[in-house]
């Protein structure tokens, strides 16, 4: 762990196995106590002063420094990362590069998202100024630790608030290094994580100094941070799961490198992304056609294997529960009357590790559990529909909106139908992180959660706004009698 500059050891260890061979440790952090996480918010408190005092453009100067640092270590952070979450060595590599680079987007605009903007009208005049929160608490996932970290760190950070990071005991490895290789180059105490489950995260999302909670997960534990934030009225961010559709409009306009990026956009990470793919939607008489297309792409490119392995292009998935949670979703479509194909093919492959074969199932219908549910894998159902009003239905019919993807090469047509989509990103063309723009916000609607990060929406939102109002009369116009209400 880091807390105030230093590394600091805690009474438990958490011991992260190698899922692509679990039976070689990936590696162990100290296990903070609760006593400990608040300790760390206290120092992070106790930072919050003197950081939030340096001038943006000194904060984006250090931040800067961070992100080089970060790409200088992006070799062994990708290392580490495919280690223990079993993501594609180049992947992981392509993960911490990444992270770097949007420090340095966030640290080159939030200067000028911090600048007072004058309001004058026939009310009066008023500066409106912003300033930070104090000292946020990130809690993030598993799935990819470093960029939803990162979209975190850096906006909190470049607008002077300090913060406390709890990553997800599956994944800490990584994550603890790279803080550690940013608190190196900050003033102690700016950035601290401390790891941990259930006992840690709750800490950080009640301890009184905590100002904002940014939370990336799974829908049960945000409804607890949401509950445990209430008390102390604490503003949340919680960027949640999804269940993206992508809708095809016409499979003979898709070219082979559509296919392929669709292919990538389901099958990257294991299926374990939360803008993966998740449903695709084909004209009912071009099922076939589409699918035969798919199974020929992804044959060709999906490599099962070690994730450390170079030929490797899809890594096992993260736990043994989770394999089996896939593999009964599969199963259960099989059972109700769907035509699973297994795609892919095998590179190095432990037989103990947690590999789900990349699957793709057609014949499914909406109410089957790999339809209706987030599956987080490497499987992947195709639904036909007659016309693009019943494929947006199909669409919109789910409890989660976080993205989706319309295959057109009409643009008027994509963005028609995008309109009318009810999820915070719609890619055309593109999925996953093939579509992601880092100056576009990003977030969730219905059950896939709310806020945004990306954009300079994503950097605004750890500024507070007050508005210094100067009236141009002290009598207040408006009351029926222009007296004042007092
Ligand atoms: P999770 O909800 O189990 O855990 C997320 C984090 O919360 C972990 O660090 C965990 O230790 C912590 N936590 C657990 N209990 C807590 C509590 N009571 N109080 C505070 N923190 C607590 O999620 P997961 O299994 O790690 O991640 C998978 C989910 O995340 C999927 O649903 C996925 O779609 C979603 N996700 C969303 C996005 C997005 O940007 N919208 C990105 C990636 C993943």
């Amino acid at each position: 762990m880091y807390i105030g500059g230093a590394q600091v050891e805690g009474e438990a260890v958490i011991d992260r196995e190698n899922p692509s061979r679990p039976n070689r440790p990936a590696g162990s952090v100290f296990a903070a106590s609760a006593s400990q996480a608040n300790h760390a918010v206290d120092v992070a408190h106790s930072a919050f002063g003197r950081w939030s005092r340096y001038t943006p453009e000194d904060r984006a100067t250090l931040l800067r420094v961070c992100a080089d640092a970060i790409r200088h270590q992006a070799d062994e952070l990708g290392f580490t990362l495919a280690t223990e979450l079993g993501k594609p060595l180049a992947a992981s590599i392509g993960e911490a590069r990444f992270a770097a680079l949007y420090l340095d987007l966030v640290a080159d605009r939030a200067p000028d998202l911090h600048a007072d903007v004058e309001i004058t009208n026939r009310f009066g005049t008023s500066t409106v100024i912003k300033r930070p929160y104090g000292v946020v608490s990130a809690i993030v996932p598993w799935n990819a630790p470093l960029i939803l970290a990162m979209l975190k760190i850096a906006p909190a950070l470049a607008t002077g608030n300090t913060m406390v990071l709890k990553p997800s005991p599956l994944s800490p490895l990584a994550l603890t290094a790279m803080v550690g290789v940013i608190a190196d180059n900050l003033p102690a105490g700016v950035l601290n994580v401390v790891n941990g489950g259930a006992d840690v995260g709750a800490a950080l999302t009640t301890h009184d100094a905590i100002r904002k909670v940014a939370f990336t997960g799974g829908l049960p534990t945000a409804r607890s941070v949401m509950r445990a934030a209430a008390d102390g009225v604490k503003p949340v961010v919680l960027e949640l799961g999804g269940n993206d559709p992508a809708i095809v409009v016409d499979v003979a306009n898709l070219s082979d490198n559509d296919v392929s990026t669709l292919v990538q956009a389901t099958f990257g990470t294991s299926g374990q992304v939360c803008i993966a793919v998740k449903r695709i939607y084909v004209p009912h008489h071009q099922v076939m056609l589409f699918a035969d297309r798919f199974r020929a792409s992804a044959r060709e490119s999906l490599v099962l294997g070690d994730a450390l392995d170079p030929t490797t292009t899809m890594g096992p998935v993260v736990t043994q529960p989770h394999a089996d949670h896939i593999t009964a979703l599969v199963e259960d479509a099989a059972a109700m009357g769907a035509t699973v194909s297994r795609l892919g093919h095998d590179g190095d492959r432990a037989a103990d590790g947690y590999f789900v074969e990349p699957t793709l199932i057609t014949g499914a219908t909406p109410e089957m559990a790999v339809v209706v549910e987030e599956q987080f894998g490497p499987t992947v159902p195709v639904l036909g529909y007659d016309t693009i009003d019943e494929a947006v239905a199909q669409a919109n019919d789910s409890d989660l909106g976080l993205a989706a993807s319309v295959w057109t090469d009409d643009r008027d047509e994509a963005l028609a139908i995008a309109r009318r989509l009810e999820v915070g990103t719609t890619f055309v063309n593109s999925h996953n992180r093939f579509g992601v723009n880092p100056g576009a916000p990003f977030g969730g609607t219905k059950l896939s959660g709310f806020g945004r990060e990306y954009g300079d929406v994503g950097i605004e939102a750890y500024l507070q706004i007050h508005a210094i109002n100067t009236p141009a009369s002290r009598i207040a116009e408006g009351y029926p009698d222009g007296k004042d209400s007092t």
